[in-house]
Order: C-alpha cells, then sequence, then structure tokens
C-alpha cells in the first residue's frame, strides 16, 4: 500500500506530458482534493447524528486516508449526550462531473500508473465506449508515458494493442475495455473506472459495477499479505506484526455533461443529481465548471459562450460544452396531475399535533412572503419514519397586507409562542437568517429566552441546499410520499416552478415569472424536506459493518435512480 504522498511523489517523477513537462497538480487543487484522495480514501461520518459536538460536526464529509482516521471523542454533543465521535466510511464510488478538456484522462492515467507500479495486487479495469477511443486513449496516456521513461519500462509489460499493462513484480494489472469487448464484465477487479459515463450505456455501467462486489479484504500496509474476502486472516502481519488494513475494490465513474434526451442514458445526470440530493458517507461526488483548466483561456470560451450561446440553433450545445452543464429545454416541474395527487382534501391547518415535525420560517420585509411550513413524519401512512410526511400548518405573512407594508417581527414571535409549545415533538425549526437582519436577532432572542429555543436555530443553506431541497420535494410529490392541504396559494406555486438544469447538471428550478420571485411558501416546504431528509440519516447504516451479499444490497439502496429506468437486480 502506498500512501497518497507517496503516489503524487511517484507520478511527479515518473509520468510526463508528451511535451516531457513532469505530471504536477499545480494549478489543479481538485485532482488531490476531489479525485485522487477519495478514490481511495474514507469520508468522515457521525456515528450517531444526534450525537455530535460542534467541533465533529464541522468534520463530517472531511476525506481521510486510512480507516483508522476516525475520531473517537467524548465532548458534550450539542443535543444531549456526549458525542460519539466520527468514523471513517469507505468511499466505494467516486462520481467526477468534468469539463471537457480538464485534463482528466492524463490525470487518471497518473493515478493508475502510481498504483500500478507501487502496490501488489490491484486489477484495474477501465472502460471506454468504443474499442477505438480506447485504444487512442490508451496509447497516448498510457503506452507513451511508459515508453518515455526507463524504470517504467524495465518493470512492466505493455501490450498496447490489447490496450494491456502488467507489473509482474507487483502482479498488477491494468485492463483497457471497450463496451463492444466480450468480456467487460468479470470478477475480481480492485478498480473499476468508467470514462466518459454520457456515453456508456447504462446497462454496461450496471454490469461492471458487481464486478468489484467480491473485491474487499485485509492487506498488510507494508505489503506482506492480500487477502481477499473469505479467506481466514490474522489480526497482525506474519511477515512484520504490524495490524492489517482493511481494503475495498473502488469504482470510479466519470464524464463531462452531454445532451440529455429523456432516455435510459441520461443515467449519469440522474445520478449526480441524485446524489446531490441524498449525500452519501461512501459516494463522493464532484462536479466542476469550466474553470478547474488553468491552460484554458477564458477570453476563448467566453466569446465562444457570448456568441454561440445567443443562437437559438447553438444555445444548447454552448451550455454542454463550455459550461459542463447537462442541458434539457426548460420545463415545468411538476404538472397539475402530479401536484393534485398530493393534496388531500381533508387537511386543515393543525392546532396542535404531536407528531414528529420539522418546520421552516421563510423571512421577508417588504416585497416578499414571509411563512411557515411545518411539515410531519405522517405516522398514519407508514411505519418507516420520514418515508410518508404530511403539511400540518402553513402560516403566510404578506407584507402588503400588513400596517407599514412591512413584516413585523414581534408578530412572528408571538405567533411561534403560540404554536410551537403545541407541537411537542418538533425537532427542528429553522429560520431563514441568509438577508434578513430581523431574523437574526429573533433566533438569537428565542435562544435565549424561550424554553423551546434549544430546537431553533438560524439557516444559512445555499446553492447546494436549496437544490436538494427542491430535489427532494420533487421526489416526494412525483412518489405521492408526501400529503398537502388544499392550499390555493401553494398550490399556485408549485405549478409556476420551472425546471431548468444548473450550471452542474442539477435539476434546479425558477419561477415562471422570472425577476418576480414569488415561491416562498413552496420554498419553505422544500426546505421542510430537507430537514426531514436530515432527521432521517440519522437511520442510515453503515457500509463498514457489512459484506458481501449485504454490501450489494447496501450498493443498490445507494446508488437507487429517481426512476426506474436501471435496475440493478437486471444483470
Ligand atoms: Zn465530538
Ligand atoms: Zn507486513
Amino acid at each position: 500500500m502506498a500512501t497518497l504522498e507517496q503516489r503524487v511523489k511517484f507520478a511527479e517523477k515518473h509520468v510526463t506530458e508528451k511535451s516531457g513537462k513532469s505530471w504536477t497538480t499545480k494549478g489543479r487543487p481538485w485532482v488531490l482534493d476531489e479525485f485522487w484522495r477519495p478514490a481511495t480514501g474514507f469520508k468522515l461520518w457521525p456515528r450517531e447524528s444526534t450525537l455530535l459536538c460542534q467541533r465533529c460536526s464541522d468534520l463530517v464529509g472531511d476525506i481521510v486516508e486510512y480507516q483508522d482516521d476516525g475520531i473517537k471523542c467524548r465532548r458534550n454533543a450539542m443535543q444531549h449526550g456526549k458525542c460519539k465521535g466520527l468514523k471513517a466510511e469507505p468511499i466505494i464510488m467516486t462520481v467526477l462531473c468534468l469539463p471537457r478538456r480538464s485534463g482528466k484522462t492524463f490525470n487518471t492515467a497518473s493515478w493508475v500508473l502510481s498504483q500500478l507500479y507501487q502496490e501488489k495486487y490491484k486489477r484495474i479495469a477501465f472502460v471506454a465506449s468504443s474499442e477505438d477511443q480506447m485504444l487512442s486513449l490508451f496509447r497516448e496516456n498510457y503506452g507513451e508515458v511508459i515508453k518515455r521513461n526507463k524504470a517504467l519500462s524495465r518493470a512492466s509489460d505493455v501490450r498496447e494493442s490489447q490496450g494491456i499493462i502488467r507489473v509482474p513484480s507487483k502482479r498488477s494489472m491494468f485492463e483497457g475495455l471497450s463496451t463492444s469487448h466480450g468480456s467487460v464484465t468479470g470478477r475480481g477487479r480492485t478498480t473499476v473506472i468508467m470514462d466518459e459515463c454520457r456515453d456508456l450505456h447504462p446497462r454496461v455501467a450496471m454490469s461492471l459495477i458487481p464486478s468489484i462486489f467480491e473485491s474487499h479484504g485485509w492487506e498488510c500496509p507494508n505489503g506482506h499479505l492480500h487477502a481477499s474476502a473469505g479467506e481466514e486472516v490474522p489480526k497482525n502481519c506474519p511477515a512484520c506484526s504490524t495490524k492489517l488494513r482493511q481494503w475495498f475494490g473502488r469504482i470510479l465513474l466519470m464524464s463531462s455533461a452531454g445532451i440529455l434526451d429523456g432516455s435510459e442514458r441520461d443515467w449519469f445526470s440522474e445520478l449526480v443529481s441524485y446524489l446531490q440530493a441524498n449525500p452519501s458517507p461512501n459516494v463522493h461526488l464532484f462536479q466542476a465548471s469550466h474553470r478547474v483548466n488553468p491552460d484554458i483561456s477564458s477570453e476563448i470560451t467566453n466569446t465562444v459562450e457570448d456568441v454561440f450561446g445567443s443562437l437559438e440553433s447553438t444555445k444548447s450545445y454552448v451550455s454542454v460544452e463550455i459550461e459542463n452543464r447537462f442541458t434539457r429545454k426548460g420545463e415545468n416541474l411538476l404538472t397539475k396531475g402530479e401536484i393534485d395527487a398530493c393534496v388531500d382534501n381533508g387537511l386543515k391547518n393543525r392546532i396542535e399535533s404531536d407528531k414528529q415535525c420539522v418546520a421552516f420560517l421563510d423571512t421577508s420585509k417588504t416585497k416578499d412572503k414571509t411563512s411557515l411550513v411545518i411539515l410531519s413524519y405522517d405516522e398514519e401512512r407508514s411505519i418507516d419514519p420520514w418515508s410518508q410526511v404530511v403539511i400540518e400548518r402553513v402560516d403566510v405573512w404578506e407584507p402588503q397586507k400588513l400596517p407599514g407594508g412591512v413584516i413585523n417581527p414581534k408578530d412572528i414571535l408571538e405567533h411561534l409562542d403560540l404554536y410551537i409549545p403545541l407541537f411537542p415533538n418538533l425537532k427542528a425549526l429553522r429560520v431563514d437568517t441568509r438577508v434578513m437582519p430581523w431574523a437574526i436577532a429573533l433566533v438569537k432572542q428565542i435562544k435565549k429566552s424561550r424554553p423551546w429555543g434549544r430546537i431553533v436555530d438560524g439557516y444559512h443553506g445555499k446553492r447546494a441546499e436549496r437544490k436538494a431541497s427542491w430535489q427532494l420535494l420533487h421526489q416526494r410529490m412525483l412518489t405521492r410520499t408526501i400529503r398537502i392541504p388544499p392550499h390555493k396559494e401553494l398550490r399556485a406555486e408549485l405549478l409556476s416552478v420551472r425546471r431548468v438544469e444548473d450550471l452542474d447538471g442539477n435539476l434546479d428550478v425558477r419561477d415562471a415569472n422570472r425577476g418576480k420571485r414569488h415561491i416562498d411558501i413552496a420554498d419553505a416546504l422544500a426546505v421542510c424536506c430537507y430537514l426531514a431528509h436530515l432527521e432521517s440519516i440519522t437511520q442510515r447504516r453503515s457500509l463498514t459493518s457489512v459484506s458481501g451479499f449485504q454490501a450489494h444490497t447496501l450498493l443498490q439502496k445507494l446508488y437507487r435512480p429517481t426512476t426506474s429506468k436501471i435496475d440493478l437486480d437486471k444483470f
């Protein structure tokens, strides 16, 4: 096992570009932070998300090199009890959505070579969509790189016409495969890399992933022992007595954006949206726009963007090629039928409720509405916590209808004082503190002087949270796992929401009436769905404690597309 540092040093020393320039990550911090480190790393994740101190909570999602790098902690948790600290979860899948010409192929090759020549028993498969593409890519990024370096050439056996590299002293092997290749499937691989996923058929992609299911086991950090699943292993290496480390098969999925055509070929974009909305301890997702390659001239791209981005016929291609954005024409997020299917005419604003719930207060001053939405776990419909939700209350304050045309924070506090104690199982009330100074003051006052202040906090979600929130609401509406009251304004708002693909290829929303934003209540509802999701994460299970069959079912869960286009059971 080589350390990340050793692998970087190796690539800097041995891997060169055609011009003779040595490989470097200078100017491209993403190569290490978003690719090399996660691709073989572990993600810090709460042992119990409710028992977390502030310090540990700040570290959630950070990537560490080894499984032993988890954090033991006994500090006081933010809620009651002692912090349980963080475990280091293996990152099984790294998903990179990068623009073209980001250097991903060359950086992938450097990453592959740095393992192949330094680590034992690596079986790395690289899949491209066509044989020709694979072979030319292999020649340029692997074959030629090895030829330019004496040490590499001596240590390996390269079959350029087959796309194969063998490093006998390490018993490691690299195979370049194409989807037309008969032996794309196969077992015992330690790493599967899929390049340009937007061109790969989902059936092929899904049939490759199981080839790592059996890939896990234990190994000596000094390279003496390497055991696969099912083999009996000692605690320490028999040769050097070092404690063995668990290893996992890994998947790397890469693509630039493409044109979406509504077919199952959109799977990669769907995967990216899904992961964005459902962060997983076992998946690392990185999406970049066009600024990851310092060698690309922004003057040139800006010009192309300006000119061709203005033409109706070339507009969508520009967003694909330059902005790395999956593109589809603007359309309504939800149809009338889809909304009506979730409306329950029997629902009214509840005065009180002892159900588990979450709430969001969207704040405004003079133009937009201020709204409060309380969403609860719908115990009548499901025993699986938070799988079904129902709106308990919707309250709206319209500044135009208020004295002076301004929201009065005192009214809001009075309202909260009346209702919040009547919802004793409210888990979280978040107040939008991003813009309104009165909202910040309100949260401070509540936290200081109200007995229910401990569940209240400011909310400073950014674009990513907003997108995730809408993705969750959207999913709930489509799967009818939410019940909403026959609230006229809310219904009208939901109807007016347009779906767009954002810069990174995710679902994003905007109002049909641009400039005049009026999806306030729906926005608050979307954030509630996000808060409900955070509540439900508590039950998430860990991949570290399971293996084999269980890992398979877990991976299925973790990669569950938003629609049922891809069925993981069908290979
Ligand atoms: Zn802690
Ligand atoms: Zn050893």
